[in-house]
This record gives C-alpha cells, structure tokens and sequence, in this order.
C-alpha cells in the first residue's frame, strides 16, 4: 500500500494511510428490488467483501437505498451519474461514499450542481470517488489526444479532482480505469507520479470480459501495480456475479502478498513421474479444507512424485506425495507417514483435523 495517501473513511472502513487494501464489488441486482440487492450484499459481505458499490440510476434507487443502507452489513457507496440531485438523495439516505465523474454531471449549471454535491458530502462527511474510465472521456481531452490514452485519462482524473478542490473538498478517491491491462497500469502509474495531494487510488481494470479472461486481465493489471505499491481499494469487474468479483479479489490480495490465505494448496504441475491425479486430489482437498473453517493459515503441498516432490514443497506446512502405490505425507519436507495411495487424501484430512 503506498503510505503517502490520505486516510479516508468509507464507513467503518479505512481507505488509505496504511490502512489494509480492501476488496469491492457493485452489486447488479435492481437496486428498487431492496430484497435481492441486500441478500446479494450479504453474499458478498460473507465472502470477504469489504465495500460496495450500488447503481442509482434514478429517484426510486436513491430512495430505495436508504433501507440498504440501514440493513447493509458493509459499507455501501453510491454510484451516480448525471443527475446531481440522485447524489444528494442518496447522502441525505445514508450512503457511506458515492462515486460521481464530476464532467458527466449535467453541463448546465455544472459548477452549481457539483458545489450542491461537495455541501452535502462534507454536510455528511462522506468521501467522494472520482471515477475516471477510458470509455467516458470529456470530449475536449478525447480530441486533443484522439484515443484514449495513459496521458488522456490522468488529464481528466486531475480535472476531476479539481472540480471537488475548487469547493475545498479533498475526501476524494481516484480510480482510473480502461479495458487495456496496458494502458490502466501506466495510467495508474502516470496518476501516482501527479499526485500530490495523496488521494487513495481504487485500482481496476474494466470491462474484462467473462472470467476466463477477466480474471487473467484484472490480475495482471490490479498485481502489476499492488506490487508496485499503488492502490489502496480493488475491484475485479467480470461479466458474472459479484461473489465471484470478491473471490477473485481476496485471491489477488492473498497471493500479491497483501492478505494472508487461510489455506493454500499448492501441486506440482505434473511430468512423466506422476503417480497420482494430482488435479483431482487437490479439488477434493480444497472442497474439503474449506469446510473446516481452520483457524490458523496452512499452505498443503500436493505432489505427483516421491523423488522430487518432499523437496521441492519443503516450505509448504504439509503435503502429499505419491510412489507408484504408496503416498507420504510430509511436514515441511520430512515425511511423517506412510499411507495407502488411494486413501491419501483422507489420511492427510484426518491428519489436518486432529492437528487442530
Ligand atoms: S513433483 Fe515429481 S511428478 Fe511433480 S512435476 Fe516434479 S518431478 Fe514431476
């Protein structure tokens, strides 16, 4: 996490400073259908999300939302575009961030309606996210750079900024995000290099697609720059349900470094010494890990062979490797027991169990 931001308050969770990264998502439910967003909520909320981000598309949204907000088990902010007076509702109603692009605001009265904004975000002392995206350039940056760019996208993410600070309003967040892997890290690195101010920075990279692509995108792209130590909030935008945002999310924290897994498995990639289904045994073994709940993190190894596998997974806390008909478990490297190669599996669940 980069130190030099500023702490933000989303909620009761803290954004920036050195606070831990968080992982969002956006609900896609009908936000009037208060039922269904909030059971979504909950799902997310369970699986580890942090923060969410709901549509307010219109006047029933905005309303409906207070009662999200109320039964929300994390905190909500409010997406908004266009309308200033959806934004208004929505602080009015509770929301614990909302997330403008000052430029999409109505261009009559801008500056009025983006001061009516601040007011009541400072009234509430609620942050803004700033939201730039590669698809919604202001007309006049587009033509001066005539794609958009790296340099394009920073342009407006500062003049978004600015838009707020002219009311002296600096509770923001930044995001800048485009479908190019490519062009969001640089834009991210570009903004980061500006910004003097310090504003926390939500990394992403948008419209990935559907997961087995989304997920190689939104890894490269949200990894390159956490390990650069840039960001502060994340989201993994699919074409598939949120839950499945999160637990992409959580799992780019957890092997960047960030958040420790509770449980690693780690297998061998396989050659002409395997004994074993090695894709098979670990399915089974994360299937059932996960119904543990255990309460210290493991990393558990999964080996093909006995030459080679012990040694090369000696600093897994545990693991399995197989001979032609036998298997060993082993503890950091050293094996323990002998077992039986069809039930090896089981025997290293029991192992786990009575160890807790
Ligand atoms: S651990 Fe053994 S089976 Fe697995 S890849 Fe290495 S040599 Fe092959």
């Amino acid at each position: 996490m980069n130190l030099k931001t500023r702490l933000l308050h989303i909620g009761n969770v803290a954004v920036g400073g050195n606070a831990p990264i968080s992982v969002q998502t956006m609900t896609n439910t009908p936000t009037v259908n208060t039922f269904a967003t909030l059971k979504q909520i909950k799902e997310c909320a369970e699986l580890g999300c942090d923060i969410i981000r709901v549509g307010v598309p219109d006047f029933a949204s905005a309303v409906a939302i207070k009662e999200i907000v109320e039964k929300s088990p994390i905190p909500i902010v409010a997406d908004i575009h266009f309308d200033y007076r959806l934004a208004i509702i929505a602080i009015e109603n509770g929301v614990h961030a909302i997330r403008i692009n000052p430029g999409n605001i109505a261009k009559s009265d801008q500056t009025e309606r983006i001061r009516l904004i601040v007011e009541a975000a400072s009234k509430a002392k609620i942050p803004i996210r700033v939201g730039v995206n590669a698809g919604s350039l202001d007309e006049d940056i587009l033509e001066k750079y005539q794609h958009p760019v790296p340099e394009a996208l920073v342009e407006s993410a500062l003049r978004q900024c600015q838009a707020l600070e002219q009311f002296n309003f600096h509770d923001i967040k930044v995001s800048i995000k485009s479908s190019s892997v490519h062009d969001t890290v640089e834009a991210c690195k570009l903004f980061e290099s500006k910004n003097t101010k310090g504003y926390p920075l939500h990394l992403g990279v948008t419209e990935t697609g559907i997961p087995e692509d989304g997920i190689i995108k939104s890894a490269i792209g949200i990894g390159a720059l956490l390990l650069q130590g840039i960001g502060n909030t994340i989201r993994v935008s699919l074409s598939a349900p949120p839950q499945e945002e999160v637990k992409v999310g959580l799992k780019i924290l957890e092997d960047c470094g960030f958040r420790k897994a509770a449980v690693e498995v780690i297998s061998c990639p396989t050659c002409a010494r395997t004994c074993a289904d090695i894709s098979g045994s670990v399915s089974d073994l994360k299937q059932r890990l996960q119904q543990l709940h255990l309460k210290k993190p493991i990393k558990i190894a999964v080996m093909g062979c006995m030459v080679n596998g012990p040694g090369e997974a000696k600093e897994a806390d545990l693991g399995l490797a197989w001979n032609k008909t036998r298997a060993i478990i082993f503890k950091k490297g050293k094996p323990i027991k002998a077992v039986e190669a069809k039930t090896a599996v089981d025997e290293l669940m029991d192992f786990i169990t009575n160890m807790e």
